[in-house]
């Protein structure tokens, strides 16, 4: 049996979960040519290593350690801990943008038409999440899992798991470290999926099908990564 639902991942690569805990990476390809992708995957990296160096390591620390887990160094857990009360506190802006601002084409560019009230209940249930991340289980660098994506989800363990691309990602702008936390726990608190890549990709589905876009997590990292402040 083959459950969609789930197992989640961010990042390079899409899984589908087989029961009894094996998960089949499906090469989910975004929509650019081979060779370009494999170019942008070696410059992403390269720069957010280069922007984590700079940000984090500013004062003289050591970047984190990359020992195989599950297990979080205790590094590593400060950099998750700090990510997800970042997380807490850009979610409750964005909660407040769309209760104040409901109008604001800021909303339509990120989730259309007529989705408001999902968009608010998502947002809002990620955040509920969030407040008990006590309850959370975290993986780090799980080499069972890891393959070169950001971080992956799994509901039926209530399992967040973050991989190295995540701890040498920024703490701002696209694809940053408290970015890719509330991408994860909408997978697992508001059962939103991965369809859409990039942000032009999650602009363009929320052009042409409002609907999905309120329930792909692309869409919601996005909205609170660029939401004006
Ligand atoms: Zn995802």
């Amino acid at each position: 049996m083959i459950s969609l639902s789930a197992f989640r991942r961010h990042g390079m690569m899409d899984a589908t979960m087989i029961a009894g805990g094996l998960a089949v990476p499906t090469q989910k390809e975004r929509p650019m040519a081979k060779a370009t992708r494999a170019l942008s995957v070696l410059a992403l990296l390269a720069m957010s290593a280069c922007a984590a160096d700079a940000q984090t390591f500013a004062a003289g620390g050591k970047p984190p350690e990359l020992t195989p887990g599950p297990q979080c160094s205790p590094q590593q857990r400060q950099m998750v801990d700090e990510a997800i009360v970042e997380a807490r506190r850009r979610l409750a802006t964005a909660i407040t943008f769309v209760q104040t601002r409901p109008e604001d084409p800021y909303i339509r560019r990120w989730f259309g038409e007529g989705q408001n009230n999902l968009v608010l209940k998502n947002l809002q249930t990620t955040q509920q999440r969030l407040n008990q991340s006590q309850q959370l289980t975290i993986h780090c660098n799980d080499p069972q899992t890891c393959r070169g994506q950001f971080a992956y989800a799994r509901r039926s363990a209530n399992l967040l798991g973050l991989c190295r691309p995540f701890f040498q990602a920024r703490f701002e702008g696209q694809d940053n470290r408290w970015g890719i936390i509330i991408h994860e726990v909408t997978h697992l608190a508001a059962l939103t999926g991965d369809y859409a890549y990039q942000p032009r990709g999650a602009q363009a589905l929320a052009k042409s099908d409002p609907s999905r876009a309120a329930r792909y997590s692309d869409n919601y990292e996005y909205f609170v990564e660029f939401l004006p402040r």
